[in-house]
């Protein structure tokens, strides 16, 4: 997908008129059992967007039954040629209606339309690159035991794949999960996170116009203590790929620990960007910017903690102020905004109240600019904790917004215990010229995924997860497969091997 040309103008046009949302449960949109419903509140004026119907225990039980008949039925018997048709078929839709996603994302959750437009017009990839994994990575392995057995395996579907999505970049967490579900052979029933419905809405239409057979998708939107807990504890769900927070997670496996689901789990991150004395500087300092400011600061694997050689530090800080004094803070939809309102004014709460626990901790708070026409917007400027240590809870928290936490180092074996001296380990990035450093510190730091001279950039094919309290399981590639397929193995008699003839006389 190319990048998607889009005035102000018309992403305006798109969110000016923006219709009530509905579950979508076996091939219909329909209101939640109880009729109940939330406002969605557009993070930048905090005005009121639209209703949402929020659904409960019975509308997962009706999601439940139409994704097992479908299961069971049409698209449990269906051939992964035609299958993989409707994946595909799915990606040339997302495709058609990209200019359309991309505003309703900024709005929907503040994150600027620079990002939300790169992130939607990879969202058909997804579904692409799972089509063509399955074809041709989901392979077997076959087991030649002398002249006596062969022995292989097969991927299987598991069943129905319940999928929660945090609301920090919805679409993408969405297509990714729900990509590899389906292209797998299993059915859907996703729970969007209540704070962001608008792109899983748009993508239960998408796929909705894909025509799959009734029941193999299925959105319940609503609360997670509601709709998300129902669908944890439903007996008839064999999985659960959760993306959010630790805390959240952990009590959905206690939920799920009844009926023994199996769980991938995506959690959070503090995750440390650590810069040599000899590393390309002027790229540190652009990565380093990037990988907290970007998104928010709303992005699980952003570099909360910058570790600074103290040789290089003034100069590093110094650059580092002007960047955010000069970051550009405005309305998610306008081109040039680099960072937007927090999604929920009880996340920018969140946020405020940790920049207070900074200050009686005793960094320096050192922050950009808003404008005061954006007051009415969740909105916290970059900031940087200067003099931050590791003895305080806003080095070892996440705190997911805006926020850098400061400390310099002085030689490689400090800055691996600093960067390990935390509960998560999600990811990690290495700046320096040498080689053989740069992959020593990358090994030493118990994270799921390192850069080295790199900002966040992405391979579909590498495995995606976090070690620690950052997650269990890997997402991603052929490492999917292990989650989404039940490994069959079958055992083929080749002779007449010996069996033990028990009560023959
Ligand atoms: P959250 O945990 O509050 O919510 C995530 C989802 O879980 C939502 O859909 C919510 O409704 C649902 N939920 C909440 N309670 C539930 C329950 N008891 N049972 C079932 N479902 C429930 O997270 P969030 O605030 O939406 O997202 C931010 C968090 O997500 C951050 O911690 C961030 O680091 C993490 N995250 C991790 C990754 C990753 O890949 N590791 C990616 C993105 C975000």
């Amino acid at each position: 997908m190319s990048e998607i040309n889009l005035s102000v103008e018309a992403a305006k046009g798109y969110v000016a008129q923006i219709d009530d949302v509905k579950l979508y449960i076996d091939g219909s949109f329909v209101e939640a059992e109880s009729q109940e419903q939330f406002d969605n509140i557009n993070p930048y004026t905090n005005e009121r967007i639209n209703a949402v119907a929020s659904g409960g225990k019975a509308d997962i039980e009706k999601a439940a039954k139409a994704a097992r008949k479908a299961f069971n039925g049409e698209w449990g018997s269906m051939s992964q040629n035609e299958r993989l048709g409707y994946v595909n078929k799915i990606a040339d839709l997302i495709d058609e209606h990209v200019e359309e996603l991309a505003p309703l994302e900024a709005h929907d959750t503040g994150l600027p339309i620079s990002i939300t437009k790169k992130m939607v017009s990879r969202a058909s990839k997804n579904f692409r690159f799972y089509a063509e994994m399955v074809s041709s990575r989901m392979v077997g392995d076959a087991y030649q035991v002398d002249d006596e057995f062969l022995n292989y395996t097969i991927h299987k579907p598991v069943g129905i794949a319940g999928l929660i999505t945090p609301w920090n970049a919805p679409f993408m967490l969405e297509t990714w999960k729900i990509a590899p579900a389906l292209a797998t052979g299993n059915t859907v029933i996703l729970k969007p996170a209540e704070w962001s419905p608008l792109t899983a809405n748009k993508l239960a239409e998408i796929i909705d116009q894909a025509e799959l057979p009734d029941g193999v998708f299925n959105v319940v939107h609503g609360y997670g203590e509601k709709a998300g807990a129902a669908l944890v504890s439903h007996e008839d769900v064999e999985l659960i790929s959760f993306t959010g927070e630790t805390s959240t997670g952990s009590e959905i496996m206690r939920n799920g620990a009844d009926s023994l689901k199996r769980f991938s789990m995506e959690l959070g991150g503090k995750s440390p960007i650590i810069v040599f004395d000899d590393a390309d500087l002027d790229r540190a300092l652009d990565a380093c910017t990037w990988g907290i400011f970007s998104f928010n600061g709303e992005r699980c694997t952003a570099n909360s903690r910058l570790y600074i050689h103290e040789d290089v530090a003034e100069d590093f800080i110094k650059a580092l102020k002007d960047r955010v004094d000069n970051i550009r803070v405005g309305d998610p939809l306008s081109d040039d905004t680099q960072v937007g309102p927090l999604i929920h004014t009880a996340h920018y709460e969140n946020v405020s109240r940790y920049l207070q626990v900074a200050k009686e901790e005793g960094c320096e708070v050192y922050q950009g600019n808003v404008p005061e026409a954006m007051r009415n917007g969740n909105f916290i400027p970059p900031t940087l904790l200067l003099n931050a240590d590791h003895s305080m809870r806003v080095v070892k928290e996440e705190i997911f917004g805006p926020v850098l936490a400061v400390m310099t180092f002085k030689d490689e074996a400090e800055v691996i215990e600093l960067a390990n001296d935390v509960r998560y380990g999600l990811a990690g990035y290495v700046w320096t010229k040498d080689i053989q450093r740069g992959h020593r510190v990358s090994q030493s730091v118990n994270a799921g995924m390192l850069w080295i001279n790199s900002q966040n950039v992405r391979d579909l094919r590498t495995p995606f997860g976090g070690s620690k309290h950052s997650g269990i399981g890997r997402e991603g590639g052929y490492y999917a497969f292990e989650f989404y397929t039940e490994m069959q193995v079958v055992h083929v008699a080749l002779g007449d091997h010996r069996i033990p003839q028990f009560g023959k006389k």
